[in-house]
């Protein structure tokens, strides 16, 4: 079989909490608490839970915009957690983000010429100036602009425009691997569909793989090809997503789904209303992080041991006591 283009196992980030004049660790928050899995070349993996779950934190321990606190990461078979900073520099050519909100990620100083020209100079991609002009317009017409925007200021453009203005200046640089982080949650509903049918045309285009990053199931549906969902720094249920939408093992990714409108008015889905709010990261439960919310709860042992990840079918991995 092929080796993934990025593997990640057992990362965790434990985000330390200073206080007093000393500035001496008072808490610890598990924001990643042991989560690995594989992306191929070309695929996307949705990555879903509750705000505050640890998505983002994975995303950027993945390409070490923050540090991780342990685990490892390897991209191409290249150890990332180990990478030294000029390596890491090339490795962003690799590898890209792209945020939620596409204004913060802009300069709003610049043109959108010159946000797109900056990221060739700073990886030497165009050895004159009009090659630079031509691959900004040529970029600009891929996301669906006009080229004619090359002069124009970020606050000049709607917010599904800045995005793609933000995803052309994520090309620029050919990656392999995008982090797509909530990239569609800031649009209007209307929008995201137009932004991520743009995504799933590039990937084709350019063969691109992606870590789509979203609170929201149905958001990941259909640009995902498998999802992985996320509960207080776990991964609690990995599948491919038409196994993990009609057939969600793990309780919480039920209830996930249960929330996720379905167009067709015959058919119902129950909703599952969870109860309690999400415990603190700071001192989550011990067992499984889901014990004291789960519907099904019903062995000691849930509040007792953490379960891990088991095979549950082709490429369906639960991490359940009583539904691994
Ligand atoms: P959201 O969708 O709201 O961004 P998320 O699932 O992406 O949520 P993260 O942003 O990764 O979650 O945050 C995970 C946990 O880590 C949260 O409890 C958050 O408050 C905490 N956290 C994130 N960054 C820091 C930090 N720099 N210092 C302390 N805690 C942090």
């Amino acid at each position: 079989m092929a080796k993934p283009l990025l593997s990640v196992k057992n990362l965790a980030k434990h985000f330390s909490l200073r206080g007093g004049i000393f500035a001496r660790e008072v808490d610890r928050v598990h924001a990643v608490d042991g989560v690995s899995f594989e992306i191929e070349k070309g695929e996307t993996l949705g990555l879903v839970g509750e705000s505050g779950c640890g998505k983002s934190t994975t995303g950027r321990c993945v390409l070490r915009l923050i540090e991780p606190t342990s685990g490892e990461v390897t991209f191409e078979g290249r150890n990332v957690t180990a990478m030294q900073s000029d390596e890491l520099r090339a490795l962003r050519r690799d590898m890209q983000i792209i945020f939620q909100d596409p204004f913060a990620s802009l300069n709003p100083r610049m043109t959108v010429g010159a946000i797109i020209s900056e990221a060739l100079i700073i990886h030497k991609l165009a050895s004159s100036r009009s090659e630079m002009e031509d691959r900004g317009a040529s970029l600009l017409r891929k996301v669906g602009l006009n080229p004619d925007h090359m002069r124009r200021y970020p606050h000049e453009f709607s917010g599904g425009q800045r995005q793609r203005i933000v995803i052309a200046r994520a090309l620029a640089v050919e990656p392999k691997l995008i982090v797509c982080d909530e990239p569609v949650s800031a649009l209007d509903v209307s929008i995201q569909a137009q932004v991520i049918n743009l995504l799933e045309d590039l990937q084709q285009e350019f063969g691109l793989t992606y870590l789509f990053i979203a609170h929201d199931l149905s958001v990941v549906e259909h640009i995902s090809n498998r999802v992985a969902v996320m509960y207080l720094g776990r991964i609690v249920e990995i599948a491919a997503a038409r196994d993990l939408y009609v057939n969600p093992l793990h309780p919480y990714a039920e209830a996930l789904l249960s929330a996720v409108p379905i167009p067709d008015p015959k058919v119902k889905r129950k909703r599952i209303m969870l109860t309690g709010d999400v415990p603190n990261p700071i001192n989550p439960p011990k067992g499984c992080h889901f014990h004291t919310r789960c519907p099904i709860r019903q062995m000691p042992l849930c509040g007792e041991k953490a379960p891990e990840l088991k095979q549950a079918g082709d490429g369906h991995w639960v991490a359940c006591h009583l539904r691994g």
